[in-house]
């Protein structure tokens, strides 16, 4: 199973088809980078708005990125699940990135 940092490494170096956030569907720039999962995307807006690690309240999801039962979701969009544990993978990603 690929983690989180892989999918991300993958895009990083170079994937150049037009994507969006599978949550908010803002389109990649300059100013708002995505990190890809296995069959979605979240964008740098959508993670950076995410400061809780609460799992959400309603029905049980499955992360879209690692697909692990055993992660609860802590944040629901429509076409998004994320864990708690790609959430960190992914703000640490950016960060790092940032840098
Ligand atoms: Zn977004
Ligand atoms: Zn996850």
């Amino acid at each position: 199973m690929k983690t989180i940092a892989e999918y991300a490494r993958r895009f990083i170096n170079g994937s150049r088809e037009p994507i969006r956030c599978s949550a908010c569907g803002s389109a990649k720039s300059s100013e708002r980078r995505l990190i890809s999962g296995p069959s979605c995307y979240i964008c740098e807006g959508c993670v950076g708005e995410t400061t809780s690690r609460a799992p959400a309240s309603d029905s049980p999801g499955l992360c879209s990125f690692c697909e692990n039962p055993g992660n609860p979701v802590v944040r629901r969009w429509p076409k998004l699940d994320i864990c708690a544990e790609c959430l960190d993978i992914a703000q640490g990603i950016l960060t790092r990135d940032r840098l």
